[in-house]
């Protein structure tokens, strides 16, 4: 069976004993996979979309679009190679979407969640928290908005009374830097 008739990555949940309706690939995160690039693209309509779609990435190893789906100001400060590596060498095993909180003040939400992972000592999770911004595209001739998460592990040095990195024009300390703090 072709990739994109399969289910998709993101549809898989261990905690669950069935899906109802997974989705193919095709009609799931490939279309937000295969637009990356494309300014008029298809692109992530909620945090949550956007979480779905960076995990099947993982699994699917395109490290690109992990990077491309990371605040541009954070991308520099990504480790390609490693972000790969380590997609290639983790025994992916599914995704449970424990909450969403599609709004956090004016530009930022969260996705509670468990990336799931096989080990010689069985089903492990990476039990996170990931927090995201919605950036407006200024350049864009109408103002086009689009999801970007914030990667915490990422060490910038921005004082907080600096403008944001997201370039909302506030304060870090006000903005992203509140869900930036480590
Ligand atoms: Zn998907
Ligand atoms: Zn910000």
């Amino acid at each position: 069976m072709p990739l994109s008739k399969k289910n998709c990555p993101c549809q898989i949940n261990p905690s669950l004993e069935t899906i109802s309706t997974p989705l193919a690939y095709e009609d799931c995160c490939q279309p937000y996979h295969n637009n990356i690039d494309k300014a008029e693209g298809v692109q992530a309509e909620s945090a949550e979309r956007l979480m779905r779609t960076r995990y099947s990435a993982f699994v699917l190893v395109k490290a690109d679009y992990i990077v491309k789906t990371t605040v541009p100001a954070q991308q520099a400060f990504l480790d390609i190679n490693a972000i790969e590596s380590w997609a290639k060498e983790t025994d992916w095993a599914g995704l449970e979407i424990v909450e969403h909180t599609p709004k956090l003040g004016k530009r930022h939400a969260q996705v509670e969640f468990k990336a799931y992972y096989n080990t010689e000592d069985g089903l492990q999770a990476h039990h996170e928290l990931s927090s995201f911004v919605k950036v407006t595209d200024k350049t864009a001739s109408e103002n086009k908005e689009r999801w970007y998460f914030l990667d915490p592990t990422v060490s910038m040095s921005v004082s907080q009374k600096q403008p944001c990195i997201c370039g909302s024009g506030e304060k870090f300390k006000r903005c992203c830097g509140v869900y930036l703090a480590n």
